[in-house]
């Protein structure tokens, strides 16, 4: 399995209940983390959320039942 990209993921030290989060709350280390990290189009091409139906962060979003969530602005209130 190619999983190399893996070691260089910026979320590689978060707790699964970070990575796997539901609620954009729990979320936001891990969406922090994707907005520096260098494997973003290799995360996304190997869980592929739309298909997989993936419940959690990836490539910079938080995804549920591979559909994009919406996550409130850091400065807004929440509009999800
Ligand atoms: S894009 Fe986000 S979820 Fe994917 S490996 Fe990087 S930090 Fe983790």
């Amino acid at each position: 399995m190619d999983g190399y990209w893996q070691a260089a993921a910026a979320c590689a030290g978060l707790p699964p209940a970070v990575v796997f989060a539901r609620k954009p709350k729990d979320a936001a280390p891990a969406l922090r983390a994707c907005a520096v990290c260098p494997v973003r189009r290799q995360c996304v091409s190997a869980v592929a959320p739309a298909e997989s139906l993936f419940d959690g962060v990836c490539g910079g979003r938080l995804w549920r039942n591979g559909r994009p969530a919406a996550v409130p602005s850091s400065s807004g209130s929440p509009r999800d």
